[in-house]
């Protein structure tokens, strides 16, 4: 594996989402896993196809089926239990759409969804169910959603998001920026991506050199939700990003079984920290369908947060928050 990665040349993030693993057996395979040592779901399995590049499954630990990397990403037997308070938009997504794909939820601040695919299928992922298939396709169809923001000077703030929207190849980002850089009332860019996590070549020059010479404030915010998943490829995406003048954050999940003690969260906030990167948000889980294995009490994970905050600095402690539906803002708990 290690050598197929090392094979690829230059800008090669589009071969990688080819090579990424996505038949389940192939993934045991590499990591010298059982089936019998593990829980399976079929229909997880049909909605939400496994996804794992080849870079972040290279991150995981070979015979551990609790490696917190494998956990992510494997279509767990549990996906398939249905509760009546997991919905398929836990976060009201839809009551907030104005135009296809554009969401205006907060004051200032749109987003989005500017690409429906991803580099990573992240099992607990509260759009799982989002039907990305009304959004836009192309730059010309996003034509009126750009109006729409050009309509409304309150609008400060333009999230790219999705899905990833790193997705998109550079030339496509380039006319989005431009678009956006268009609009006056705009000063801000927010950029929402897993992509230089899950493939850290995604940073590329071209891509870098884009951002360097916007005229907005640019913010990248990554989703990293263990220390595992860094490694030095990616701390040398991270700097590149910070190189070209972006403020980097970070947001995470609280996720049974993969970062729900107080040593993971704080080797995690660490490793941030001393990469420049600002751990901004720990979410409490949405109750997404088919994510229920996958919660911990709100009452625990405050007693984490209390604990790392006796452990770190103060700003390595993020804001352990919850999305509720309706609300002006993410609800700090
Ligand atoms: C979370 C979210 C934002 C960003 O919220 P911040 O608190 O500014 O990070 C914006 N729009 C939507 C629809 C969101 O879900
Ligand atoms: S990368 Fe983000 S949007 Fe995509 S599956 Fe993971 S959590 Fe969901």
């Amino acid at each position: 594996m290690a050598s197929e990665i090392a094979s690829l040349k230059g800008d090669h993030w589009q071969e990688s989402m080819k090579l990424a693993i996505r038949d389940p057996q192939e993934l045991l395979k590499a990591l010298g896993l059982k089936r019998e040592d593990l829980s399976w779901s079929a229909d997880g399995q049909l909605a939400f196809p496994l996804f794992a590049p080849l870079e972040f499954v290279s991150r995981m630990e070979i015979g551990n089926p609790r490696d917190p990397l494998f956990l992510q990403v494997w279509p767990a037997s549990e996906e398939s239990h249905v509760l009546s308070d997991y919905v398929s938009d836990p976060v009201g997504d839809l009551a907030v759409e104005k135009a296809p794909g554009l969401l205006h939820k907060y004051q200032g601040r749109v987003l989005m969804i500017a690409s429906g695919a991803c580099a990573i299928h992240c099992r607990y992922c509260f759009r799982r169910h989002y039907p990305y298939d009304s959004a836009p396709k192309s730059i010309q169809q996003w034509e009126a959603s750009f109006e729409t923001i050009e309509q409304d000077a309150s609008i400060r703030e333009v999230i790219l998001s999705g899905g990833d929207p790193l997705t998109l190849v550079d030339v496509t980002l380039d006319r989005w920026l431009d678009r956006i850089e268009s609009i006056p009332h705009v000063h801000r860019l927010r950029i929402h991506t897993r992509l230089p996590v899950v493939i850290p070549s995604r940073v590329t020059e071209t891509f870098i050199d884009r951002l360097a010479r916007s005229r907005l404030a640019v913010w990248v915010v990554l989703h990293i939700n263990h220390a595992n998943e860094i490694d030095e490829q990616v701390a040398s995406a991270i700097e590149r990003l910070q190189g070209a003048g972006a403020t980097v954050l970070n947001q995470a999940v609280l996720l049974r079984g993969v970062n729900d003690n107080a040593d993971a969260l704080s080797q995690l906030f660490e490793r941030l920290i001393d990469l420049q990167v600002g751990p901004y948000y720990l979410h409490q889980l949405d109750r997404v369908q088919g994510a229920a294995h996958w919660e911990v009490s709100e009452a625990y994970g405050r007693e984490l947060i209390a604990e790392v905050r006796k452990r770190l600095p103060g700003y390595a402690v993020p804001l352990y928050v919850r999305e509720i539906s309706g609300e002006a803002h993410k609800t700090p708990l």
